[in-house]
């Protein structure tokens, strides 16, 4: 018979099980085990930056005919081949000083496409990139080994496997009054990378598309054994079968948060 201390134990570790699974993720903090796979996540800021209400200077929709008009990089994601994922795996805080030599190319492809704030690993507030190299870059540990090679690897993976050229070669242009077959556009990423990507989509829009790699940055299917994928290519979310690729239509009148004082600053970007 079970004592009522290892009950307790059991209770207490399927509590745990089923939060892990609720929620995708790993016991944040831990010593979570070594993930299978990376998936980059990528943004179409046309339908990201139909949110803004307001502008801001780290916000990249704000900033007019300089704005992001291809996909933008969301993040790079350890994954396990269940479905869940680690997050939070250590101690290290984001340093910008790290990635000085890269924030150009940063500010470019991995903008930030939102005035607020993300949440860190340790219970405070950082920058876009801070939140994804503390809560999935240092998850991506042995192959990346520190946030200059995180950051540096995911912009050449993003570079090497270009989607926005891909859809633009097939014919799926922005457009603020065209819908494209969802089918045709996982076809035309297969054609390219022999790989099925997952997308997501926000009100009919293609909002993010994921790419899935070996540790070797080889491309390969997301999330084999996870129990949700009938359709694997769907299975972010809910896409309907025709999906629109919006144009980027400026925050214009909305109304600002600049100052007279901010505003060459972000003329400058
Ligand atoms: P959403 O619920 O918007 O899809 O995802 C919210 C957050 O959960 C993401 O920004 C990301 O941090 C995490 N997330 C969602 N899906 C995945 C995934 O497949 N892999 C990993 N590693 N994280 C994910
Ligand atoms: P994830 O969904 O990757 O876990 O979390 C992204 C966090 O970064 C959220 O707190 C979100 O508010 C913030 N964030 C800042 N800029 C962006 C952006 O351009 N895209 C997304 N998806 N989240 C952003």
């Amino acid at each position: 018979m079970a004592s009522s201390s290892s009950l307790i134990r059991r209770t207490v570790l399927v509590a745990a099980i089923v939060a892990m699974v609720t929620t995708g993720e790993a016991d944040e903090g831990g010593n979570q085990r070594e993930f299978d796979y990376f998936k980059l996540a990528m943004q179409w800021p046309g339908t990201y930056c139909q949110r803004t209400r307001h502008c801001c200077s780290s916000n990249a929709c704000c900033r007019g005919s300089n704005s992001p008009a291809e996909f933008t990089i969301h993040g790079l994601w350890p994954d396990y081949n269940d479905g869940s994922w680690p997050a939070c795996c250590s101690r290290s805080r984001f340093n910008e000083k790290e990635i000085s030599t890269l924030v150009g190319a940063l500010d470019k492809y991995w903008p930030s496409l939102s005035c607020g704030s993300s949440s860190t690993c340790h219970g405070g507030k950082g920058s876009f990139w801070a939140h994804e190299w503390e809560k999935h870059g240092t998850c991506s540990f042995p192959v990346l080994q520190d946030e200059y090679n995180y950051f540096l690897t995911t912009l050449n993976v993003y570079f090497k496997y270009n989607i926005t050229r891909v859809l633009n070669d097939a014919g799926y242009l922005p457009s603020n009054t065209e819908k494209y077959p969802i089918g045709g556009i996982v076809s035309a990423i297969q054609n390219a990378f022999h790989v099925t990507p997952e997308i997501a989509c926000s009100n009919g829009a293609l909002e993010e598309l994921y790419l899935c790699f070996y540790k070797d940055f080889q491309p390969r299917e997301c999330a084999v054994g996870s129990i949700l994928l009938q359709d694997m290519s769907l299975s972010k979310s809910s896409c309907p079968k025709y999906v629109s690729l919006p144009e980027y239509v400026s925050p214009g009148r909305a109304k600002t948060e600049w100052t007279m004082s901010s505003v060459p600053q972000i003329e400058a970007l």
